[in-house]
């Protein structure tokens, strides 16, 4: 060959390697074409190329004329001082030239490996990227006991840089999928990534499988009390915990704190069930953070391919349905998705939709039910009840939007725009001159999370300047209940310290027992309707009402029976020493503008007839 023109195949063999790592071709067929082509270009050369690992391990990547036994036995060997020629001679980041594999030192113990291929001796160089780490080397083997002619020589010159600039090109290639389709956080793949893998599932032949939505429980919690970083450990346990125990590769970080399982060849519930039951218990070893020590929990929806819908948006509408359910019914636990959720979340998006539009439009007004003396003597106070006026002009009772109370953003909107309103209309009372000693407020667990109630209250009573020790802040068992209970009987506490009166709204119906009376401070007890309902037939209700109100008085609580609609419960409850109620046996809910008028007929038929109650307004 004339040197003018291996000069120009050399030349030409460059800019083929370059093209196809510009083109982004695969790096082991980028480099496997280079070693072919240098393999023509200089005869009796066999050509080989490893790669080192952060372990400083070898691994081949590319040697076309060399068995694939022989780079099975090399790969995985840790480099070294005596490591044939590649491993030594990355090892020393400088070429490692062995004219006779079957008498040099460095290759003790791999000769055998490469003497029965006809290989005699190896010249390897390593490979040193742009910021001088070694990442392989690039292999001359020869069937004789020689070393390399110069025209070899420029050769392994050109192929050393060409080598690197793939192999960093991969390295960069490698990193840029990490960020797109790993979350750095957890090391899990990610939203994008989840995307790809459900859209390819569902579009593939079918072979079922499921999915699992889980989402961290109370992190904004956690956030707020421990700081951001604890909130960040939270995510990565939860996150390491289900990559160790879900099936390898089924686990996504999908969102701040919510996680995906797509878990294939799986179409019974039980599948899923069995995976979800072990992803739960993994929660349950706390975690140490910087000193506080957190017991994770992870609540997931689960749905099933084919069944539970075809297409992926369908399928994860379908998970995600069940994890809102899980969330209000079985937080903590595993539910998977039912026909009946996809209506009943329909409705229930429908509600809370509504009622954001009506709450943006300043739609919410309070209704007032008055609480009387028993006989009939005197107006006590109201309670304020959530009313909403809706487009159509109906004006809906509480009971309607049950589902956006659920919701504790509205829920917390809600008893917002009910303290502005309330604090509004008792100021215009006040002005009136309108004798009405309490208005009663409801507050939700929405109230007691943020621990603010207190600030608020006082912030809109200021405003209207109206008097704190006119307000009742009624509570259900539900709220002490369900809350952290510490955190509930602070703040009837600070409640109570401000002249604030608390109310336990509908007591019977949640789970507090009469003991729980004595651990949370409150000063009035009402008694729910149902009681009130059977009081006239039923011995049972009769007993427990009678004992309430014995225990109540006793404690210095004030009773209040509700729902009273006749005359006769009426009476039952005067004779067992309740003195006040409320109830349609005296009025219906009514709103602001007709209370000055009730009043008024109120006053005036108490003063005709002391026993016979008012005509119910509204
Ligand atoms: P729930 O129990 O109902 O799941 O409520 P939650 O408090 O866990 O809140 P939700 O799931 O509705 O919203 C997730 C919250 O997680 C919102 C955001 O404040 C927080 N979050 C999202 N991403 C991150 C993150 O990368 N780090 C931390 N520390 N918090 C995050
Ligand atoms: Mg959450």
């Amino acid at each position: 060959m004339r040197r003018h023109d291996s000069v120009e195949r050399l030349q030409s063999l460059q800019n083929a390697t370059l093209e196809s790592i510009a083109r982004g071709e695969e790096l082991a067929i980028v480099m496997a074409a280079l070693c072919e082509r240098v393999e023509a270009l200089a005869p009796g050369v066999v050509c080989s190329v490893v790669t080192v690992d952060d372990d400083f391990r070898l691994h081949p990547l590319a040697a076309p004329s060399l068995p694939r036994a022989y780079g099975a036995a090399v790969d995985g060997t840790p480099i070294g001082p005596r490591v044939g020629s590649c491993g030594t001679a990355i090892y020393r980041k400088s070429p490692v030239e062995v004219t006779d594999i079957a008498t040099d030192p460095h290759w003790e113990g791999y000769r055998e490996l490469v003497l029965p291929l006809g290989l005699r001796a190896c010249w390897s160089s390593p490979i040193a990227a742009r910021d001088g780490r070694v990442v392989g080397s690039f292999a001359f083997y020869y069937r004789d006991q020689r070393g390399a002619t110069p025209f070899e020589r420029r050769i392994v010159a050109t192929c050393v840089h060409l080598c690197a600039i793939a192999i960093e090109h991969e390295e960069v290639k490698a990193r840029n999928h990490r960020l797109a389709y790993f979350d750095t956080l957890t090391g899990l793949p990610n939203r994008a990534r989840f995307n790809e893998a459900i859209a390819q599932a569902t579009s593939g032949p079918r072979s079922g499988f499921g999915l699992m939505l889980i989402d961290i429980d109370h992190l904004k919690t956690v956030n707020d009390t421990m700081g951001h970083s604890i909130g960040d450990r939270l995510i990565e346990a939860v996150g390491m915990r289900l990559a160790a125990v879900a099936p390898k590769g089924t686990a996504f970080r999908i969102g701040g704190d919510e996680f995906a399982v797509l878990l294939p060849d799986c179409d019974k519930a039980g599948q899923l069930r069995s995976v979800a039951g072990p992803i739960l218990a993994a929660m349950q070893t706390p975690i140490d953070c910087e000193g506080t020590t957190i017991v994770p929990s992870v609540t997931i929806g689960g749905a099933i391919a084919g069944e539970d819908g075809t297409d992926s948006v369908t399928l994860r509408q379908n998970a995600d349905f069940a994890l809102y359910h899980a969330k209000e019914t079985r937080r903590g636990g595993y539910v998977r998705f039912k026909g009946g959720l996809r209506t009943s979340m329909t409705r229930r998006i429908q509600t809370v939709r509504t009622v954001d539009d009506a709450l943006s439009a300043g739609h919410l007004i309070p209704y007032y039910q008055p609480i009387v003396r028993l006989d009939g003597g005197e107006i006590r106070g109201m309670e304020a009840l959530a009313r909403l006026r809706l487009d159509d002009g109906r004006v809906v009772a509480a009971g309607e939007f049950q589902d956006a109370l659920h919701d504790p953003k509205l829920a917390y909107r809600i008893s917002n725009q009910m303290l502005a309103a309330i604090a509004a209309d008792m100021a215009q009372w006040q002005r009136d001159g309108l004798p009405i000693p309490y208005v009663g407020l409801n507050v939700t667990s929405a109230d007691f999370q943020k621990g603010d109630l207190v600030q608020r209250i006082l912030r809109a009573f200021e405003r209207a300047q109206v008097p704190l020790e006119h307000l009742v802040v009624e509570i259900t068992e539900q709220v002490i209940m369900g809350g952290r209970r510490d955190g509930v009987a602070r703040t009837m506490e600070a409640l109570r310290e401000r002249g604030i009166l608390v109310a336990l709204d509908d007591f019977g119906t949640g789970f507090a027992s009469l003991t729980h009376l004595l651990d949370f401070p409150v000063d009035t007890i009402k008694i729910d309707k149902s009681f009130v309902a059977g009081i006239e037939g039923g011995t049972r209700n009769s007993a427990i009402v009678e004992a309430l109100i014995g225990v109540a008085s006793r404690l210095g609580m004030r009773i209040v029976a509700e729902g009273i609609e006749t005359e006769g419960q009426a009476r039952r409850l005067a004779a067992m020493g309740c003195r006040l109620g409320q109830g349609y046996h005296y009025a219906k809910p009514m709103p602001a503008e007709a209370v000055p008028t009730f009043v008024g007929s109120f006053s005036r038929a108490t003063s005709a007839s002391r026993l016979r109650p008012a005509a119910t307004a509204a």
